[in-house]
């Protein structure tokens, strides 16, 4: 027998969120519905105030719809309590973040098995120390374990970020504006993580305004004022390792004009 359901990561059926300020009440989303498959690559764009960033909240289980429904990986998850919600975080769902949200005085590899500290299966260090290894390999970052993020670069923070967002193997990586912080070179790179982690299956889900970036996932989502207005596949992709040759071919003067005296 097939299971349809096993082929859909996420679903949102007339998702509503309206916070209660005082007197006033915000209608940040509008009534979304939504049906993202696993191995998806969306990227979620949209002007600031549009309702991105309550869309991955709730999406991330860390915010519940006022109301509508949710259901991530074929479970109905908008009535779950606080603890409930948190229980699903940890077991299917990595973030990544602007910042990166990094322990400063903490190693990657510590940095990294951080998630798997919190959650219900109890691992040996040895195999806590195997796993972490084994993410940051995935990101390129082998040998870097035992370097702090202040002797990291801003885009090998970011992958160190990447890899604490998969060492439990989440079933969708969501990220809200993973570029924000990076130059544009450091902004293709991760990028090129995220297009090889999708093709090895895994479901990413991402916010961003600038249009370039969205053009590396495989389908755009566009907001405004709470509302989906578009939802397309992307026509003219992006691939990271074109993108970065093509950077390379460039006399450095051209990537970082100098200012004539
Ligand atoms: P975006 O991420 O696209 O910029 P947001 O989801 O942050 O949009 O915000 C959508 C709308 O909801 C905005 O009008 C914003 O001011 C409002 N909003 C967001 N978070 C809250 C909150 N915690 N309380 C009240 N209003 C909020
Ligand atoms: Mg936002």
């Amino acid at each position: 027998m097939v299971d349809s359901s096993a082929a859909v990561a996420v679903r949102l059926e007339d998702v509503q969120k309206t916070y209660r300020t005082g007197e006033v009440d915000v209608h940040a989303v509008r009534g979304v519905s939504l049906e993202i498959a696993r191995g998806e690559f969306v990227a979620l764009m949209g002007s600031s105030g549009s309702g991105k960033s309550t869309l991955m909240n709730i999406l991330g289980c860390l915010d519940r719809p006022t109301s509508g429904r949710y259901f991530l990986d074929g479970d109905d998850v908008s009535g779950l309590s606080r603890d409930e919600l948190a229980d699903v975080r940890n077991r299917k769902l990595g973030f990544v973040f602007q910042n990166f949200n990094l322990l400063t005085r903490t190693s990657a590899l510590e940095n990294v098995e951080l998630p798997l500290l919190y959650g219900t299966v109890r691992l040996s260090n040895a195999q806590l120390r195997d796993k972490a290894e084994r993410v940051l390999e995935a990101v390129g970052l082998q040998g870097r374990g035992d370097h702090h993020p202040s002797q990291l670069s801003g885009g090998q923070q970011q992958r160190v970020a990447v890899a604490r967002a998969l060492i439990n193997d989440p079933e969708v990586l969501l990220a809200d504006e993973p570029t924000g912080n990076l130059d544009s070179r450091t902004s293709v790179e991760v990028m090129g993580i995220f297009q090889d982690l999708n093709a090895k299956g895994i479901t990413i889900i991402m916010v961003t305004h600038e249009p370039d970036i969205a053009s590396y996932a495989r389908r755009n989502v566009v907001m405004r004022d709470g509302r989906i207005v578009s939802d397309r596949a992307v026509t003219r992709r992006f691939h990271a390792t074109e993108e970065l040759e093509k950077l390379n071919e460039l006399p450095p003067d051209v990537v970082e004009p100098t200012v004539q005296p």
